[in-house]
């Protein structure tokens, strides 16, 4: 059985990779059990000092490591190389913070919550951020003293080994960070496995589901990060042309790919035609190709699969009642796929084709009397990822911050994820966080401690 590596730009096999055996899974799951006695009681200095270690290798691979990343997925090389950047902030992040999410949590002088980890988290993670995704669960699982093993998407092996070198060649006890080149049916095996302590999945919803079913079955605790469709909402107070130039790079982030990129567009009608006109132009623009060249702004969708699908959404889309605003440019032979603009008439918000995440940089515009529509329209749907509100108006703002159901609310900006901010969301699209001081507690077990009489 072997995972294969397609280079979407060229559609060329770049590597056959062996699946990890049965009988290795076992073996690497048994060292993540035995290492865990070293990892949990490694001083917090160590941690400090093996997260720096792991900031210094993303810098010194920065360059491989992106180049790798473009030819397993596709994303343009400024975007791979700015992926990997943000793993080396985040631990160096890590590094800084290290105390304050791991140090005790005095509550009276002789009351206090100890932060002990729980053993070994196994970590299902997608191909679209190849790099930051697993960073981001790996640097907080390991803050607390955990070990991890990576079942990463079949697609991108090669990420998935060099993360594992990384975490080895920093000095992390051998077994710390182990990576399984595993397909997703065996997942749910390990999930069952009594060396596995909890599990954390960035994926489908499909996949989350099915994940939350094993570890529920199993009494584990799951963090799930999954699909999202972000509003964008635009108001008559808002700064109309910035508004609509960054709703276009949200949009087109990681060739559309972004579970976090912006996908409904909900503007005012007051402003709809500036924000329209600004809007389709900066997309039209973009420049489409080779992702390997430093010009390009979009490059290949991940898979001819993915490029079919999003396809069939489109014409679903037209079917269903869209008005295509701006056609894409496309090239199947090269998996491309353009920006693309599609107008959603009032009576389909959130029906059909209208409710699903398009993963690829197609546009769904809604224009809206006032901001209680805008909301109604922003919270009419499954998803509750990020959101983005654009206005000028405080009053405007404190409402969208409260009225949105989104775990994550980015106003007169786009929402990002970064190593400060706790990541995650609502609704379908999961629950538990990432990142910041809050995000490494999820896989934690926070023992009261009280010395002497109550
Ligand atoms: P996916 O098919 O769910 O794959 C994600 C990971 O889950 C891969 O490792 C995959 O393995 C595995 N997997 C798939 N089905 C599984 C199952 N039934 N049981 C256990 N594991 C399973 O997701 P995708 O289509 O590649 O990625 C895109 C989705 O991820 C979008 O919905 C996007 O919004 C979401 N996403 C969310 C976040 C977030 O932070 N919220 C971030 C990025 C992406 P194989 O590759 O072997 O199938």
């Amino acid at each position: 059985m072997s995972l294969e590596s397609v280079n979407p730009y060229t559609k060329q096999m770049i590597r056959k990779y062996s699946a990890t055996s049965d009988d290795e899974v076992n073996e690497k799951l048994s060292l993540a059990q035995t290492t865990f006695k070293q990892t949990r009681v490694l001083s917090v200095e160590s941690r400090r000092e093996l997260f720096t270690k792991i900031a210094s290798l993303l810098k010194e691979r920065r360059q491989e490591l992106a180049l790798l990343a473009v030819l397993e997925m596709g994303k343009p090389i400024t975007a791979a190389l700015a992926e990997v950047e943000k793993c080396e902030l985040a631990a160096r992040y890590f590094a800084e913070n290290i105390h304050a999410i791991s140090g005790d949590k005095q509550l009276a002088p002789n009351k206090f919550v100890k932060v002990l980890p729980l053993g070994c988290i196994l970590a299902v993670m997608p191909w679209n951020f190849p790099y930051w995704q697993a960073f981001r669960a790996a640097l907080a699982a390991l803050s607390t003293g955990n070990t991890m093993v990576l079942k990463h998407a079949s697609n991108v092996s090669g990420c998935a080994i060099e993360i594992e070198r990384i975490f080895s060649d920093a000095g992390w006890p051998k077994g710390t960070f182990q990576t399984l080149l595993i397909p997703s049916e065996k997942v749910k095996d390990l999930i069952h496995d009594v060396r596995i302590a909890a599990i954390t999945l960035t994926g489908s919803e499909a996949a989350g589901r099915s994940v939350a079913k094993h570890a529920g079955q199993s009494l584990k605790k799951t963090v799930l990060e999954l699909g999202g469709s972000d509003p964008f909402i635009v108001t008559a107070q808002a700064d109309v042309i910035e508004a609509a130039k960054i709703a276009a790079k949200s949009r087109t982030v990681n060739n559309g790919q972004s579970c976090i990129a912006a996908k409904r567009f909900i503007v005012e009608k007051a402003v709809a035609d500036t924000f329209l006109e600004q809007f389709v132009s900066s997309l039209s623009k973009m420049k489409l190709g080779d992702p390997t060249l430093a010009e390009t702004e979009i490059g290949p969708l991940v898979s001819e699969t993915a490029y079919k699908d999003l396809l069939r959404q489109l014409s679903r889309a037209k079917e269903e009642g869209g008005e295509v605003l701006l056609q894409p440019k496309l090239d199947p032979a090269l998996n491309l796929f353009g920006p693309a603009v599609i107008k959603v008439p009032k009576s389909k918000v959130n029906k059909g084709v209208f409710s699903e995440e398009f993963f690829g940089p197609i546009a769904l515009y809604f224009e809206v009397e006032n901001l209680d529509e805008a909301f109604q329209v922003a919270n009419n749907s499954s998803f509750g990822l990020g959101s983005n509100f654009w206005s000028k108006s405080q009053s405007e703002i404190d409402r969208a911050i409260n009225e949105i159901e989104a775990g994550m609310s980015f106003i007169n900006s786009m929402v990002a994820s970064e190593p400060l901010i706790p990541f995650g969301g609502i609704k379908n699209s999961g629950y538990g966080r990432e990142l910041g001081t809050l995000g490494p507690h999820e896989f934690v077990n926070m023992k009261s401690v009280s010395i002497g009489s109550t």
